[in-house]
């Protein structure tokens, strides 16, 4: 099925938007992870020429706006019948490898939008829009967890061409999953019964090195072991487990630090063209729909870049290893983003 980029009728898209799982979810033997096998995804338009769909007026967006979000017409993950994950994983290793493993894509794929105005950013928008964007991501969370197919919500934004935006109007998505995915889980497990995030904040405080910015209880910091130049990390003091359980004042908090912190990223190396801005990848971790007292919600910022249009791949060394290595020293860039 293909639809051309610029085709932006509303008749158009009724065949493509999905409300069932077109992706499937395969198990790899050797790692023991899932992996999202979205084939329908390849034929979903690029950069569109004819008008932003995101402004008002636009496909996505026909009425006037202060933030909006809606189901991505290409999901990675769609609405659909529970899967028991732990069933299937906890399942005799010879039968499950021989059974290649497989399931329907189920969960959910969002978009959010930041702002009505097309050459915003999150960085660059008032402290009270980005409140709004902040109660949005907490209310989607919530309404998501609540989905009996779903158990983990990831909110996350990719900033920037380089990064695979398709589109430049200011947006983050959201991804509900079946599972918790691999990445909180680790960090879950590193926490040992405490909290990881505590103790490394606390580390962080303690030593100052690190530390980019503060907004009462959010803090910013380049991780003493950051895999990405320019990589932080936003974390509240208080040991909270997700966006929708912060109180009023520590979302105030956390919209001042966003401006703040990601303000930092765009006057670090500044760009010409609002197309051009810092690119960064942002993603939050929070506590899943089962709950636990191990969680405390926070993000991670990974800039693709390690200098000016110097593009920082991850290469064989590092996936093949899965130990990630970084020129920046951490310590130089965060007296870097101090001063930006
Ligand atoms: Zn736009
Ligand atoms: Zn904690
Ligand atoms: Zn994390």
């Amino acid at each position: 099925m293909t639809r051309r980029p610029d085709d932006t009728s509303p008749g158009a898209d009724a065949a493509v938007a999905s409300e069932t799982p077109r992706g499937e979810l395969r198990l790899d033997p050797l790692t023991g992870e899932w992996v999202n096998i979205v084939g329908h995804r390849q034929a979903r338009p690029n950069l569109p020429s004819a008008g932003c769909p995101f402004c008002v007026g636009g496909l996505e967006a026909p009425e006037p706006y202060e933030v909006r979000w809606f189901a991505n017409r290409w999901p990675a993950l769609a609405p659909g019948a529970p899967v028991d994950f732990a069933e299937i994983e906890s399942a005799p290793e010879a039968p499950r490898v021989a059974a290649r493993a497989s399931v329907p894509a189920v969960g959910a794929s969002e978009v959010v939008l930041f702002s009505p105005e097309h050459g915003q950013s999150l960085a660059g928008l008032p402290f009270a829009q980005v409140r709004k964007v902040i109660d949005l991501w907490a209310e989607r969370t919530e309404a998501l967890l609540s989905r009996a197919e779903i158990e983990y919500v990831l909110v996350f934004e990719n900033r920037g061409r380089e990064v695979g935006a398709t589109i430049d109007h200011p947006h983050g998505q959201i991804y509900g999953y079946p599972f918790v995915p691999p990445a909180p889980a680790r960090e879950l497990r590193q926490g040992a019964g405490g909290c990881a995030v505590c103790r490394d904040l606390a580390l962080e405080l303690e030593s100052g090195a690190r530390i980019v910015t503060e907004c009462g209880d959010w803090v910013a910091w380049v991780p003493f072991a950051s895999g990405y130049s320019y990589g932080m990390r936003f974390a509240p003091r208080a040991h909270i487990g997700s966006l929708p359980a912060l109180d009023e004042r520590s979302r105030d908090d956390l919209a001042h630090l966003l401006g703040d912190a990601l303000g930092r990223l765009d006057r670090l190396w500044p760009a010409t063209d609002t197309a051009d801005r810092f690119p960064y990848l942002l993603w939050f971790h929070q506590a899943p729909a089962s709950g636990g007292d191990g969680w405390h919600v926070h993000a991670h910022v990974a800039p693709p870049f390690r200098a000016p249009g110097v593009p920082r791949y991850v290469a064989s060394g590092e996936l093949g290893s899965g130990t990630l290595s970084n020129t920046v020293v951490p310590e130089d860039a965060a007296a870097a983003l101090r001063d930006a």
